[in-house]
């Protein structure tokens, strides 16, 4: 008989016996017809014996490498045992987003790079038990709508992404009043209008909105602070407040021929697809058939890939002037990309987007790229190779080159909140801006980074501002 979670030969050693298995995904030729997410969640006899593949180390390198320093090894012990309801509480007390994190963190990066199993065999599918036990959790009702008593005191959350979320939940959970200021009619930043809905689904984070609006947040959407109110206004009738802005502003191809027709920036390129309806000014960009270049490496490039795929395209190639080892987008959605039909063009960089009689792309010129000593981030600097220049044809070049803080809107009051030389916003130890009781996190003060990041920020943000007003009464 093989051993599972409940009969295993030895329960330390059940890893040796049952190989790592992965959610089940849907195939490439079927998944590319549509959006829907590709992975589906364990069955509970598979969880179960999943989980009982940790070993409980004493000191767990998953937890210390999860960046909300997760309970992984208590939550997969209790999975082992069939107590999902329980595991999945557990779970819920680090993170107010599991069943997103779990879909969207690059696990190979993080909680699942450090597992100490790595060292022998493949690491514990901490992801997927992680969504698996959450979902379970959302189908028999655990996931509590329980409101806190009131405290009195009002914070404003300005920006409803992963940041926004997180914060509000926290801050709800401890009675205080919060009313969360949305610019785009839609809320979720972009767990909605970025992320596309093959790897997250716009359903998961209804759900969780539906949830928050339940334990009594306040959405007000369409409602631009710095424009439609100003910092003052919040500071008046607000105690505290938070800024989870963000970082939107699309960074440009800066390379001739980059204002050609057919010229497009990611994010509203993947808002067109992926949003069932996107609220937008922004022309049509229809890739079918067409020949489409992504210049990038990072997850949005990966995403603009699968899109165009999904969206008909005749080729699409992702241009990388670096290379796969030194590439920032995950490599489990690489892998899917791939399987997907994507191409890769690593060690390629973009010097010209060249137009046809019409104004219209016809090609990318790139040069050909060596990498040379590692730079301060630790990555080796990528360097041209002389006399090595070719082109790739194309008719539609989709720039996916990374994003900067969109400045405040010109003349707002929140200009008082100092920033950085790019842009980022400047906080101090607790989260808290250079003007008191306003506090910030996730990509607003980082630049573009995680989901689990701007959810790590803006827990330690709400404690801070809970301090704040404890200290303040
Ligand atoms: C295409 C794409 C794919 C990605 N894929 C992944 C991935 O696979 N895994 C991962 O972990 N991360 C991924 N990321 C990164 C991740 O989405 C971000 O790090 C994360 O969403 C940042 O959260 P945030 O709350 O700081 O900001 P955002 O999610 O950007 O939300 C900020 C919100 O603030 C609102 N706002 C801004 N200014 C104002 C204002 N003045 N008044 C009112 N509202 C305002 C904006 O409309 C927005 O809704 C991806 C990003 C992109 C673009
Ligand atoms: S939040 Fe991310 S890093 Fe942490 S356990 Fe979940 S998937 Fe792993």
């Amino acid at each position: 008989m093989p051993a599972t979670s409940d009969n295993p030969a030895n329960p330390k050693h059940a890893w040796a016996e049952i190989a790592r298995a992965s959610a089940p995904k849907r195939l490439p030729g079927e998944r590319i017809g549509d959006y829907r997410e590709i992975y589906a969640c364990f069955d509970e006899e598979t969880a179960r014996s999943q989980a009982s593949r940790c070993i409980q180390c004493p000191e767990p390198l998953c937890a210390s490498a999860c960046p909300l320093t997760n309970r992984i090894p208590e939550w997969l012990g209790l999975i082992a045992q069939g107590r999902f309801l329980e595991a999945a509480a557990i779970s819920r007390l680090t993170s107010n987003l599991p069943e997103v994190c779990s879909r969207v963190c690059p696990q190979e990066r993080l909680c699942e790079g450090s597992c100490i199993l790595s060292s022998k065999t493949d690491p514990v599918a901490i992801g997927a038990l992680e969504r698996f036990v959450n979902e379970y959790a959302f189908w028999h009702g655990g996931v509590e709508v329980v409101q806190a008593p009131p405290n009195g005191y009002r914070v404003a959350v300005i920006g409803s992404g992963p940041g926004g979320l997180a914060c509000a939940d926290e801050l709800a959970k401890l009675g205080y009043g919060v009313t969360v200021f949305e610019s785009q009619p839609l809320p979720g930043g972009l767990l909605v209008n970025g992320i596309p809905a093959f790897k997250l689904e716009k359903s998961v984070i209804s759900r969780r909105i539906d949830l928050l609006a339940r334990r009594g947040v306040e959405f007000r959407l369409g409602v631009t602070i710095g424009h439609d109110k100003t910092l003052a206004d919040l500071l008046r009738d607000f105690e505290a407040v938070f800024l989870g802005v963000g970082a939107q502003k699309p960074k440009s191809a800066d390379v001739p021929g980059d204002q050609l027709t057919g010229v497009v920036a990611a994010l509203p390129f993947l808002i067109q697809k992926n949003v069932d309806s996107p609220l937008m000014e922004f022309p049509p960009v229809d890739v079918t058939g067409k020949r489409v270049a992504v210049l990038g490496g990072g997850d949005t490039a990966m995403d603009c890939l699968r899109t165009a795929v999904r969206a008909g395209a005749q080729s699409a190639v992702c241009l990388y002037r670096r290379d796969l080892a030194n590439m920032p987008g995950s490599r489990k959605e690489y892998a899917n990309a791939l399987e997907e039909g994507a191409e890769f063009q690593f060690l390629t960089n973009p010097v010209e987007i060249v137009g046809n009689a019409a104004g219209a792309v016809a090609a990318v010129r790139c040069v050909r790229m060596e990498l040379g000593a590692a730079d301060a981030s630790g990555r080796r600097k990528p360097r041209p190779v002389p006399g090595s220049e070719f082109t790739v044809p194309a008719d539609i070049v989709l720039v996916a080159y990374g994003f900067d803080p969109v400045p405040f809107p010109p003349g707002s009051d929140l200009a008082q909140v100092t920033v950085n030389d790019w842009g980022g916003i400047i906080v101090d130890q607790q989260q808290m801006t250079s003007v008191l009781g306003v506090f910030s996190g996730g990509d607003s003060v980082r630049g573009p980074s995680l989901v689990v990041h701007a959810v790590r920020d803006a827990r330690k943000a709400a404690n801070s501002i809970h301090q704040y007003l404890s200290v303040k009464s």
